[in-house]
């Protein structure tokens, strides 16, 4: 299968990679009856191969239950992939043992969509704060307090929320508590699952300026994932478009936005409101149907049962990736008859 590693002459070939998937397939199993047998497999994330280049934010996009979340938690190694590698700096995670992942882990850390469900209730925010340093026995006495401090700083917290409960802070708060567990141990990557569509559309903003500072001042890489599509263009330097488990399109965010060539990209901006009094809403492109069932995926391209564009070849051959313009790929049969 063809991969979506950037062609040499590509901008993108001279980034460094620091995480390379290749073919990523997760399955779960469906079990019933009496005996709990294994009746069928969820395919959440199927063959998804993709680079994350040093510095970039990556984000990613699709309806919900399209396995955004669950490829994220497969590159940190908190669901073990059923098959393909996944590269952090040239190693391959999935041939580690928990035991080996541990200092890895540094590295590599997570912001979860719910700072209120992620966050012990019973913790001070300061203990909360200190308990990575504790647990990669990192900093101790007074230099745990100044770790600690430093941090509610970086996130624009008061030094007074050491003391506090999660219960005593707004969700905006909370969510910079997550954070700031987050980069605690000054990770490399940090995957960002759906970190502001929890929160009220005042404090959105606020978050995303704050992980785009972080960002800057530590050198970080994101993968963002989010079904809020103009969040992930607000923030994202590339954006891949997820359906049913693959990756259909990837491209540099804005020329992602300017001219999708998939058309179920399409279709995803198109709903997308805009305060436009003259905009064409016959151009809209309406999502029919709803996403199909995991378990038993469409044959050929998986978006034919929604395409208006579904020719014969679809139903039957699954399209490979192909690169139509600098660094813009998509897996789509007619792309040049529909979109070029
Ligand atoms: Fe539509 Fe066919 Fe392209 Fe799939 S391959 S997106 S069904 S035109």
């Amino acid at each position: 299968m063809a991969t979506q590693l950037a062609p040499d002459n590509h901008p993108q070939a001279r980034q460094e990679k620091l995480i390379s998937l290749e073919n990523v397939t997760k399955s779960f199993p469906i079990k019933k009856g009496f005996f709990n047998r294994t009746v069928g497999q969820i395919q959440a994330v199927t063959n998804v191969s993709l680079d994350i280049y040093k510095g970039e934010t990556l984000g990613i996009v699709g309806e919900s239950g399209c396995g955004k979340s669950t490829l994220g938690r497969c590159i940190l190694q908190l669901i073990r992939p059923t098959s393909g590698r996944v590269l952090f700096e040239g190693q391959d995670l999935t041939q580690l043992n928990n035991r080996q992942m541990r200092p890895i882990r540094r590295d590599m850390q997570i912001v979860f969509q719910n700072p209120y469900s992620s966050l012990d209730p019973r913790m001070t925010i300061g203990n909360t704060l200190a308990e990575p340093f504790l647990i990669h026995n990192m900093a101790r006495g007074k230099k745990l307090r100044d770790e600690v401090r430093g941090l509610l700083d970086l996130v624009g917290l008061p030094s007074s929320a050491i003391n506090r409960y999660p219960h005593e802070l707004s969700g905006g708060q909370r969510q910079r508590v997550g954070i700031a567990r987050a980069i605690a141990l000054k990770p490399k990557f940090i995957v960002a699952d759906e970190p502001v569509s929890a929160l009220d559309v005042s404090v959105q903003a606020q978050i995303l300026n704050l992980m785009m500072d972080l960002k800057k001042e530590f050198g970080l890489t994101y993968l963002f994932i989010a079904h809020n599509l103009s969040v992930v263009e607000y923030i994202s330097d590339r954006v891949a478009v997820m359906y049913l488990g693959k990756i259909i399109e990837t491209a540099p965010a804005r020329q992602l936005y300017e001219k999708p060539l998939h058309p179920y990209t399409q279709a995803l901006l198109s709903a997308i409101s805009i305060p436009d009094p003259d905009f064409d809403h016959s151009k809209r492109i309406l999502l029919e149907g709803d996403l199909p069932s995991p378990a038993n995926p469409p044959s050929g391209c998986r978006f034919h049962t929604r395409c208006p564009y579904k020719i014969e070849v679809c139903e039957q051959v699954v399209p490979e990736n192909e690169t139509f313009l600098p660094d813009h790929i998509a897996q789509c049969h007619r792309v040049r008859e529909i979109s070029l």
